[in-house]
C-alpha cells in the first residue's frame, strides 16, 4: 500500500504559536486560564489540562493570567479583562489581528461590511466587534442576496468584503462574483481576501491529493472549522474519506491493501500520535 503524507500537514503557524506559548507559560505558572479551547483537539486540550491549564468560556470566570487563543476575542473582552485586572497573554494570530485592523479601519470610514464566514465561529465573533453597526455575515452563497438587500436598505454607498481566515476559497470566489454582478454601479466596492495563506495552501493540496488517491485520512478536531473544510473538499474528489481525531478511530477495514492512501494529519506529538485542530 502506498501512503502519502500531505506536505502541509500539522498545526498552522498561529495555532502552534499559541500552544507552544501556553506550554511555556505553564512552566512559570501553576495555574493558567485559557479562554475557549486553545485548539479544537481533545488530545492537546487534555495534555494542557494535565499541565495546569483551566479552560473557561467567559473572562469573568478567570482568576489569574489568561491565554487568548489564535482565534482572538471581541474588543469588549479586552476591556472586561482590564476592569477585572486579569492579565492576558495574547496569542491572537497576527493574521486575525490584521482582519480586525482592516474591519475597524473601513468601519471608521463609513463602509458597510460583508463578512464571509460562520456567524457563530469565535474568530468571527471577535471580528464582528470591529465592524461597527453596518455589517452582514454571509455564511453561504444563498445569503449574498439578503446581504445586498440589507446594504441597499442602509443606503450606504461603500462596501467592504472580508472573510474568516479559514473560509472556503472556492466559495469566496463564487460569492465575490455574485457581489460584483449584483452590486449597483453607484456603490464603491473594496474586496480583501483575508483567507489565510496556510488555509489556502492546505485546501489546494487537499484537492490535488484527493484526486489522486483511493482513500484519504483527514486527522483533526471534529469541531475544527479547518478540519471540516478539508474533509468537505476531500469528499468532493475522493470516494473514501476518513475523518479521525486520533489513531483509535481509524477503521482499517475501510482501506483496501492495494489502496493509495493520503494521510492528511495536522502534526505529531512525541508519542507519534496524529493530532490536528483549529
Ligand atoms: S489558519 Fe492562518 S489565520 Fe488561522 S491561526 Fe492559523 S495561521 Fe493564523
Amino acid at each position: 500500500m502506498e501512503i502519502i503524507v500531505g506536505k502541509t500537514a500539522g498545526f498552522c503557524y498561529g495555532v502552534k504559536r499559541a500552544v507552544d506559548g501556553a506550554k511555556e507559560a505553564l512552566k512559570q505558572n501553576k495555574i493558567l486560564y485559557g479562554l475557549g479551547e486553545i485548539v479544537h483537539n481533545q488530545e492537546v486540550i487534555k495534555e494542557l489540562e494535565e499541565l495546569g491549564m483551566q479552560f473557561i468560556e467567559n473572562i469573568g470566570e478567570a482568576n489569574g493570567k489568561t491565554i487568548i487563543r489564535a482565534h482572538g476575542i471581541p474588543k469588549q473582552v479586552y476591556e472586561e479583562a482590564r476592569q477585572n485586572q486579569i492579565e492576558l497573554i495574547d496569542y491572537t494570530c497576527p493574521k486575525v489581528l490584521k482582519v480586525h485592523q482592516i474591519a475597524e479601519e473601513y468601519a471608521n470610514k463609513g463602509y458597510y461590511i460583508f463578512l464571509l464566514g460562520n456567524k457563530k465561529h469565535p474568530e468571527n465573533i471577535g471580528t464582528l466587534s470591529y465592524c461597527g453597526e453596518n455589517k452582514f455575515v454571509i455564511e453561504k452563497e444563498d445569503d449574498t442576496i439578503k446581504a445586498l438587500e440589507a446594504l441597499e436598505k442602509s443606503q450606504i454607498k461603500k462596501l467592504l468584503v472580508i472573510s474568516q481566515t479559514t473560509y472556503n476559497l472556492e466559495k469566496f470566489y463564487i460569492i465575490e462574483e455574485m457581489i460584483k454582478n449584483e452590486l449597483p454601479r453607484n456603490v464603491e466596492l473594496v474586496i480583501k481576501n483575508t483567507i489565510c495563506q496556510a488555509t489556502e495552501i492546505r485546501q489546494k493540496e487537499t484537492e490535488e491529493m484527493a484526486k489522486k488517491v483511493d482513500c484519504m485520512i483527514v486527522i483533526g478536531g471534529k469541531n475544527s472549522s479547518n478540519t471540516k473544510k478539508l474533509n468537505e473538499i476531500a469528499k468532493q474528489y475522493c470516494e473514501t474519506v476518513l475523518l479521525i481525531e486520533n489513531e483509535t478511530e481509524l477503521e482499517l477495514d475501510k482501506i483496501k491493501p492495494d489502496d493509495k492512501v493520503r494521510n492528511y494529519g495536522r502534526g505529531f506529538n512525541s508519542k507519534e500520535k496524529r493530532r490536528g485542530g483549529y
